[in-house]
């Protein structure tokens, strides 16, 4: 491997398993390149030198002792600052949690040290995942390493322009409403998020726990899989979890990069298309569907009437989960605590001076939409759409296997243009909020550049519940077909940012 940073995952972890590589230089050349750019893309809310280093250097022993280690050891990982570390910050982008240091890891963070690899810090996002360009960090936006001056979506942009900046391989994130698949679209980088229960939430500080799933993020189909097989499986810790085994996401990859697609059935979402769509993405849609019924896929038309409700159903429902999840930042028990003669003043001045805008704007709403008289005729009335947005899923399999529509309807929009604009910035969820709404699994991979400002598009993928294996299998078949296309996987073509090129 000549450059270490620039590898795919399982490039990495072969490298370390041929002796070619150490875990300790493949670390230190991820934090290099984070000490080098992190200071222009801001991906990363806490760097942990000391601790990935020390990762590396026992599995290194490990490996030289001829101890047998699980596939990823020695590669190194971003996680999102949602997921609780033990002994390392985590403050879900938020002033609130300023200084908490965790007393345990979350799930997903155990098997992650389980899998040995080297953790090389918490990724930044919107306050406690409520966004979708960053912004709302109270520590500041990340840049998209394609244009420092665009969103990198959110809320989990520093996932994603941690991976298309090269400061890690693999990095993990959290989807309530898009937050793994838009940054992965804007950033042309792939993001998936589970069957919900697929993955514990134990450890994952909540947004809205009927929604929330987290997930693999990565440069390609494959590196994915090979987390979503660390990241998933049952857990007693968390009620939601499934007790089935977990997909077989690596082998299906394994499959797809045949780009063979004869046998599969692509239904093109209707309502997830056409006006308010830019140009450029559509066409770029469009193509890799060419692509798809190139390799013998058959594309057909697919109608889901019931999600033109869906994201005011979904900006009633998060709210609401979110108003009673976040209650628990009262001052009393973790981070800032504004002191005030009373308790209830202290909580008060807690979180007035602890919580964002964006935050509070979604208590107020949630609170309202669940006080008495308000309740059926709103957070029920969303919970009745959740159902009609269920049905159309699942008649739309009736007639394909994987449902595809573009991720995002545009490309990354400027840093600053939406952030006085909440409802603009919602619309930019429309397409990735219903598979939440559904607890279906859900992936975004790369589709090119739109010819208009050379800026990523992305192409989702969804399957019903149960069926991640089925996106790993088509997904990655069409990524391979798109980079038969461009000589090379988009990730490669990221332009400059102090010497990526
Ligand atoms: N952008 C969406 C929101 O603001 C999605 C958030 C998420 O998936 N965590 O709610």
């Amino acid at each position: 491997m000549s450059d270490l940073v620039r590898g795919t995952a399982a490039e990495m972890a072969d490298a370390l398993a041929a002796g070619e590589v150490t875990s300790v230089s493949l670390t230190q050349a991820h934090l290099d390149r984070i000490a080098a750019v992190d200071g222009d893309v801001h991906a990363f809310l806490h760097v942990d030198t000391e601790g990935a280093l020390e990762t590396a250097a026992a599995v290194d022993a490990d490996r030289a002792a001829g101890v047998s280690l699980p596939k990823l050891a020695g590669v190194p990982i971003g996680i999102k600052d949602v997921l609780v570390t033990k002994g390392l910050p985590t403050t879900a982008g938020s002033r609130i949690l300023e200084g908490w240091i965790p007393p345990y890891d979350a799930t997903v963070t155990r098997k992650v040290r389980e899998a040995r690899m080297p953790i090389l810090g918490k990724t930044n996002m919107d306050e406690f995942a409520m966004g979708s360009s960053t912004e709302h960090s109270a520590y500041g936006a990340t840049h998209n390493p394609w244009d420092l001056d665009r969103i990198p979506g959110g809320s989990g942009g520093g996932s994603a322009a941690a991976l298309a900046a090269f400061e890690a391989p693999l990095t993990i994130g959290s989807d309530t409403g898009g937050s793994i698949r838009q940054p992965a679209s804007v950033t042309g980088t792939v993001g998936v998020k589970p069957t919900y229960g697929g993955v514990s939430r134990y450890g994952a500080i909540a947004l809205a726990s009927s929604l929330d799933q987290l997930g693999p993020c990565g440069r390609t189909v494959l590196d994915t899989a090979l987390l979503h097989e660390v990241m998933g499986g049952h857990d007693p810790h968390d009620a939601t979890s499934l007790r089935e085994p977990v997909p077989g996401a690596v082998a299906a990859a394994l499959e797809g990069a045949s780009g063979d697609l004869s046998g599969v059935t692509l239904g093109v979402i209707k309502e997830l298309g056409g006006e308010g769509y830019q140009d450029g993405v559509k066409q770029r849609f469009e193509e890799a569907l060419d692509a798809a019924r190139g390799a013998g896929a058959t594309v057909v038309e697919v109608e889901c009437p019931s999600f033109v409700y869906a994201l005011a159903a979904y900006y009633l429902i998060l709210p609401a989960e979110a108003s009673s999840n976040l209650a628990k930042f009262d001052g009393v028990r973790f981070g800032l605590r504004v002191e005030r003669e009373t308790v209830e003043r202290t909580m008060a001045a807690t979180r007035a001076q602890g919580f964002g805008d964006e935050v509070k704007r979604r208590i107020i709403l949630g609170t309202y939409a669940l006080s008495a008289g308000y309740y059926d005729a709103y957070y029920g009335s969303a919970q009745k759409v959740r159902t009609l947005i269920q049905r159309d899923f699942t008649a739309a399999f009736e007639k394909a296997d994987v449902l595809v529509s573009p991720t995002v309807p545009s490309t990354p929009f400027k840093l600053g243009e939406r952030i006085d604009d909440p409802l603009a910035m919602y619309l930019n969820d429309v397409a990735t909020i219903p598979a939440n709404l559904a607890g279906i699994p859900g992936m975004s991979i790369p589709a090119g550049l739109a010819p208009e400002d050379n800026l990523p598009v992305g192409f989702q993928l969804l399957a019903p519940a149960h069926q991640d294996a089925r996106l790993y299998r088509v997904g990655g078949a069409i990524e391979a077909l798109l980079n038969a296309a461009w000589g090379g996987p988009l990730s490669a073509l990221a332009p400059a940012l102090g010497g990526a090129k």
